[in-house]
């Protein structure tokens, strides 16, 4: 918790060095977010560079990089690269990042780079809902899989043997925490690798290899963006090694983001404190309104103090995230409700400026109740978006 004082947004001196920030005292979060992954001023030159667009780059003599081809590389993933890393792994050396065209081709990239037949991983039984698509896909190369659920870290029990685990904290939809560091030092003691899909908690929220994680994987498709408009994923490690395996990975099956894609996240970066910071104060108003209705709602948020979470997370987590969960009664209550909200969208995926919920037993999959409601806070004016909740569940229930 090296960073508590800037989530109160205290600014930092703003000194600048290799890449913009470091020096005499630690930049605030927001400063950081704000300049992260910004070249050097070069005179008549924007301040974040636009897109480049190249399938591949001038290249006389011998081909090496670091620009050749356009699915090895390209200028604008190194700057969103470079950003990524300032924000997950400010304090680390030798940290590398990668950007993917999504959250499941970083995630594929660790599993299938890291894994081969014979081996054993840990996957959360609980996680997010393509994850069994992989186990299927991991099983039928010969990798063992194993599962445990996210709270009360019973994958201990099932680490004995395994090359890797992979961790989902919170987990989605479900909301459970489990304790990082605990797990990383009993899963380096015997030998495995430990990753951390970091996508609900943002850089902002966690940083999951100051907890001991070799990896930290996310989708950059939802908070880190923010805007519901691109797709993306990211994997940042400290092991050279395995991201040299990750990065040949990415080449291999050609996962790679566009330009544009990786210019967009970039320039939304710059807004990250803003709106975690906004989204997150309004979720945890969203969570007490919920849990002080008169119906029993089983309202789950890492950050609402005597959540289930609530302990672990804040041994670990800085900011709690923009999701709140909760079931009502039946499926057609959720629904109704659903209807009835007019500042909330009927959407799947979450962390968008515009608030959206969804009835998360429409998918199937995930194992919860058929009234169990997602509900992903935006930036929209807390007071009227408490008020558009509480008018849903008061006509809903009619
Ligand atoms: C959305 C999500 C993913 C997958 O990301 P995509 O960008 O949709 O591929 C992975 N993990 C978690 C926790 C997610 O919420």
């Amino acid at each position: 918790m090296s960073d508590a004082s800037s989530s109160t947004g205290q600014p930092g001196d703003g000194a600048r060095a290799r890449g913009g920030l470091s020096g005499a005292g630690a930049p605030g979060e927001g400063t950081r977010a704000v300049r992260a992954g910004l070249p050097e001023p070069v005179k008549y030159e924007p301040t974040l560079p636009g897109p480049v667009f190249a399938a591949h780059f001038h290249l006389p003599g011998e081909p090496t990089g670091p620009y050749t081809y356009g699915r090895d590389e390209n200028p604008t993933w190194s700057r969103l690269e470079q950003a990524i890393g300032e924000l997950e792994a400010p304090d680390a050396d030798g940290v590398e990042t990668l950007v993917f065209a999504s959250g499941m081709a970083a995630i594929s990239s660790v599993l299938f780079s890291q894994l081969r037949a014979g081996d054993a991983v840990v996957l959360p039984s609980d996680g997010y809902q393509a994850l069994p698509l992989a186990r299927a896909q991991l099983e039928a190369y010969g990798i063992e899989v194993r599962t445990a659920p996210t709270g009360g870290d019973a994958q201990l029990d099932v680490l004995d043997g395994a090359r890797l685990l992979w961790i989902e904290t919170p987990s989605n939809p479900g909301l459970d925490v489990c304790d990082v560091r605990r797990l990383v030092k009993a899963a380096h003691a015997r030998g495995a690798l430990v990753a951390v899909d970091n996508t609900l908690a943002t850089p902002l929220g966690q940083r999951p290899l100051d907890l001991g994680a070799d990896f930290s994987v996310a989708s950059g498709t939802k908070q880190l963006t923010g805007h519901g408009d691109i797709l993306l994923g990211y994997v940042v490690g400290r092991d050279a090694e395995a991201m040299a395996a990750v990065r040949r990975w990415r080449k291999i099956v050609g996962a790679i983001p566009g330009p544009m894609e990786a210019w967009l996240a970039h320039r939304s970066i710059a807004t990250l404190q803003l709106r975690v910071d906004r989204q997150n104060a309004t979720a945890l108003a969203v969570a007490e309104a919920l849990r002080d209705w008169p119906e029993e709602l089983a309202v789950r948020y890492p950050g609402l103090p005597g959540d289930p979470s609530h302990e672990v997370a804040a041994q670990q987590m800085r900011r709690f995230g923009c999701v709140v969960s909760f079931a009502l009664p039946s499926r057609e209550r959720a629904d109704r409700f659903l209807d009835a909200l007019r500042l909330v969208d009927d959407a799947t995926s979450f962390g968008g400026v515009r608030s959206t919920a969804e009835r998360r037993g429409r998918w199937g999959g995930d194992a919860v109740p058929e009234g169990f409601i997602r509900l992903s806070v935006g930036a929209e004016d807390p007071e009227d978006l408490v008020a558009d909740v509480r008018r849903a569940l008061e006509e809903s229930a009619r």
